[in-house]
């Protein structure tokens, strides 16, 4: 569109406007209207960019408008752009309104060319800083500008400093740097055709459109797919113009990166890296191993004061942890870009916490700061204590959490071993770059022998939650001989190792790890949660370890113990397959008669656990055939024993027809032995034996078993085994109450569509109920209720209300059924598609399909109170620990969500979530 305002200096622009300046560009306009030093400069609108993308051409008049800017910057520094005796230099970055860190790139000291160089280093008198800046702008904009790769630069630049027996980047000199720009500026006519622009403001065109276009360069774009970030949250990228400030203007000039608090443990303390006389990049880089900022005080104390202050009046302004960068130049204090810091998950909730207590937010700012899903990370593993282990480096802890894995030394080996070969991978690198993202997702953790704990590997894994141990220096790692060096010893590529990243050790070898505790923190968070959350949290746990550690995270109760869980053991397979193959009522009887001990201990575990909160058992779910063994490993078995039979038969005959049988005494009994082998009679026992299992088996077998004689279905068919479970539970809850524990038990029959069934069920287990009153001497009160987890059952709501005190959406097969979707294959075949290709917006069965299932269940809540106004209601099924899926239980009027255990803070935390947002609307 005509005349739309596309640049904005940082005096104009708005400073809560991300969508349109990008984070770091809205971010810069806040701090200079907040009267922070920052260095001046101007912002290109995600507008432009999108503008740009469309048309393949820079919006008309942009430049023109950016000339102004940049005569405006002139004007406010006192400097000339393209002025060679006291030149203005730039750097042109990216940002677009979501934080992609190390995404997108950035260029520095725009402007330089050989005449505005030689005006650098007459103001400074310093050439060999002017050759340093020189040299990186060339590289810099050749790679992101002119897609020169880094390797053609590397190569020139090793030769250099090996010739001047250079160990570091600060060991070359001036004329070291010359012919280190010399042959750049060479390389860039080799590879690209074209000498290096050196017109300012054709190279301040190149750049803006390079950023541009980053935004759809290939890292860009898999960054926002992995972690969904959608146009209406970040479309396109701005363009920073600021003018250069440099740390490495010699030692009273330095560079760092710092976060108002550790983003690794939260504590109230600045913490962060600089590097004295080295620029911004060499932080992030990794290059050099910084300092740690509490040398800053003995180095530069005053300096030390003034980044207190500003760390002061960031906090007290975002309300918000900040992530900064801050350049010194010559005792002069520069804030160059502030964002919301991104921390680790225990970083997060302690720094809720505290700054609720310091004032600075509300609870519900406290609660609301921390996305749900992140606590899970709270529940890391960390090394087992007890385990003595030497360890073979140290490091710096950079995102906390242990892992053990193979090594693995590049990105793409760890995505082909940890992605596609499912191994557990550990990625060690020299330092990580932006273009090694997809090697993070598919390993355990990161080992770097370089950088800082604001190294680009530093910062990514503490996103994602991973741990890693950054710069851990004695490890020398040879990427091409795929051997890592550790003193006197080294690890190969495949071999084990083991990080801690909370205390930055390297361990050759597995080590294992120990379930994490609450911190006192999380616990308060929690709490806070609790109280705003209308929806109560129950977990799904079918043992009793599984309940106990549940109700360590805060489940008010079981919602779902699936006992079929219980039937898969060692020691109980054998006699429930006797119940299964048994001809007879009185065989089958004489089967349950031995399950039912068994099961009521199960039972009565579980009460005890969670008492004085209820326990939800769901009666016997699956097809019974899946507890008998597979058809064609029977048929294999019993080819087999025939083979032997007919060996036995043999031995028998041969001894005969040789008349051996009235043979000497030795060797018949050699015959004997051979014939006791294998006795025919054993043989044709189990022969016999296999065949009447083959028999169930294909008896039983059913084309679509999940359709088929499952759940209630079976409990109908077989009413003896739902009568076993139910007295289990009854016995159990009566024992418990006995024993004065109160227990509050809930029987669940899964898999109804129709409300005889449930009356069917009921009239047994009142009679049960009656039974175990008498035998115990007071009834226990228990609940009946129902899983809702077919079409039918939604659609019969009101009838089924009237047999049920409550229901529970089991949303994994009402999602099945509502889209005819068969889980495993879907999830296989074209689930993939459907999502990549935008028909599914996402896999129903990890998010709930509001639209439909949740359609139903809404239908099925309010047909269902309308019969009785104080059903319970809940769900069940995966879903129940998804924060997205529980906003939708809250809306829908639920009472309660059963997750997992690990899922239950994440649900907590995401009911409260979901009330304080309603309560907000
Ligand atoms: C469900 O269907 O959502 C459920 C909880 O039952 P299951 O996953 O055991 O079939
Ligand atoms: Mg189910």
């Amino acid at each position: 569109m005509a005349n739309t305002k596309h640049v904005f200096a940082f005096e104009d622009g708005d400073g809560k406007n991300k969508h349109l300046l990008g984070g770091k560009g809205a971010n810069l306009c806040e701090m200079t209207q907040i009267g922070l030093n920052v260095p001046p400069g101007f912002v290109i609108s995600t507008a432009a960019c999108l503008d740009y993308l469309a048309a393949t051409k820079l919006p008309t008049g942009l430049m023109d408008d950016v000339q102004a800017q940049m005569r405006a910057l002139e004007q406010k520094t006192g400097k000339g752009f393209g002025d060679s005796d006291n030149p203005l230099l730039v750097s042109v970055r990216s940002g677009s309104a979501m934080s992609m860190p190390g995404m997108m790139d950035t260029i520095l000291n725009l402007g330089l060319n050989a005449e505005t160089l030689q005006g650098v280093i007459c103001a400074t008198g310093d050439a060999r800083f002017g050759y340093d800046a020189y040299r990186r702008f060339i590289q810099l904009f050749g790679k992101v500008a002119l897609g020169v790769p880094d390797a053609a630069f590397d190569k020139e630049f090793d030769a250099i400093k090996e010739a001047a027996h250079a160990k570091q980047d600060v060991d070359l000199s001036a004329n070291d740097l010359k012919e280190v720009s010399e042959r750049f500026l060479a390389v860039v006519q080799n590879v690209t055709g074209h000498p290096f622009p050196s017109d300012p403001y054709q190279q301040l065109e190149i750049a803006i459109k390079a950023v541009f276009n980053s935004w759809g360069g290939k890292r860009a774009v898999d960054y926002r797919r992995q972690f969904h970030i959608t146009p209406d949250m970040a479309n396109g990228t701005a363009v920073n113009v600021v003018t250069m400030v440099f740390g490495n203007r010699g030692d009273d000039s330095a560079t760092g990166v710092a976060f108002t608090r550790n983003p690794a443990t939260g504590e109230n303390k600045l913490y962060g890296e600089y590097l004295v006389n080295a620029q911004g990049e060499d932080v992030v880089a990794g290059i050099r191993t910084p300092k740690p900022l509490d040398r800053l005080k003995v180095e530069m104390p005053e300096m030390a004061d003034q980044l207190d202050a500003l760390r002061d009046k960031l906090e007290s302004h975002y309300h918000e942890v900040q992530d900064f960068e801050f350049t010194i130049e010559r005792g002069q204090l520069y804030c160059l870009q502030t964002r919301n810091g991104k921390m680790n998950t225990v970083a997060m909730v302690r720094t809720s916490v505290e700054m609720e207590r310091e004032g600075l937010i509300t609870k519900e700012q406290a609660l609301l700061r921390i996305a749900p899903d992140s606590l899970e990370q709270m529940l890391f593993p960390r090394l087992d204590p007890t385990i003595k282990a030497e360890a073979v480096a140290q490091g710096l802890p950079a995102s906390p959490g242990a892992a053990s894995g193979i090594a693995v030394f590049d990105a793409d080996r760890a995505e082909q071993y940890g992605r596609e070969q499912g191994r557990k991978v550990i990625l060690v690198r020299e330092e990580t770059k932006p273009e090694d993202i997809h090697g993070f997702f598919a390993s355990e953790g990161i080992l770097t022998s370089r950088g800082g704990k604001t190294s680009h590997a530093a910062v990514v894994a503490r996103g994602m939650g991973k741990p890693c141990v950054a710069g851990a220096e004695g490890i020398s790692v040879d990427v091409n001989r795929r051997e890592a060096r550790v003193g006197l010893t080294s690890f190969k590529e495949g071999d084990v190792i083991t990080l801690d990243g909370t205390s930055g050790k390297v361990y050759l070898g597995a080590i294992p790890t120990v379930e994490p505790d609450f911190t006192p923190e999380l616990n308060v968070l929690l709490g806070w949660a609790d109280e705003r959350a209308r929806l109560k949290v129950m977990a799904n746990a079918d043992t009793p370890d599984d309940a106990r550690r549940a109700r360590s995270y805060g489940a008010v109760g079981i919602g779902l113990a699936r006992t079929e869980r219980m039937f898969n053991d060692v020691e109980r397979l054998p006699i429930v397959i006797e119940m299964i193959v048994a001809d007879t009522p009185e065989q089958r009887q004489a089967a349950l008669d031995k399950l039912l001990p068994l099961q009521r201990r199960d039972f009565r575990e579980l009460f005890e656990v969670m008492s004085p909160n209820p326990v939800t058992i769901r009666l016997l779910d699956p097809p019974i055939h899946e507890f008998l063994p597979d058809e064609h490993v029977l048929e294999r078995e019993l080819s087999e024993l025939r083979a032997l039979a007919q060996n036995a038969r043999g031995v028998t005959v041969l001894a005969g027809a040789m008349g051996l049988l009235h043979a000497s005494e030795s060797v018949r009994h050699d015959i004997d032995i051979a014939r006791r082998m294998i006795d025919p009679a054993v043989v044709e026992d189990a022969i016999g034996k296999k065949e009447a299992m083959l028999k169930k088996v294909r008896a039983l077998y059913e084309t679509n078993p999940m359709l088929g004689h499952r759940g209630v279905r079976l409990g109908i068919t077989f009413p003896e085994i739902y009568q076993m479970q139910v007295r289990a539970i009854l016995e159990a809850a009566a024992e418990c109450a006995k024993a004065g524990i109160q227990v509050k038990p809930q029987i669940k029959v899964p898999q109804v569509c129709t409300a005889e069934e449930l009356r069917k069920v009921k009239t047994f287990v009142d009679d049960i109920h009656a039974e175990v009153a008498e035998r115990y001497g007071k009834p226990v009160s228990f609940k009946f209720g129902t899983m809702i987890e077919v079409v039918r059952a939604c659609m019969r709501a009101e009838s089924l209300a009237e047999e049920a005190e409550f229901f529970s959406f089991g949303t994994n097969d009402l999602t099945q059924a509502t889209f005819s979707f068969s889980r495993e294959d879907a999830e296989n075949k074209f689930l993939p598609l459907y999502n990549q290709s935008g028909i599914l917006q996402d896999n129903p069965f990890d998010v709930l399909d509001v639209k439909g299932v949740g359609k139903l269940m809404q239908l099925a809540v309010e047909w269902g109170r309308s019969v009785k106004p104080d059903l319970h209601v809940g769900i069940c099924g995966e879903h129940g620990g998804h924060p997205a899926s529980i906003e939708f239980c809250h809306k829908a009027n639920l009472d309660y969500v059963s997750c997992s255990g690990p899922r239950v803070p994440v649900a907590r935390l995401a009911a409260a979530h979901a009330a304080l947002k309603a309560g907000n609307k």
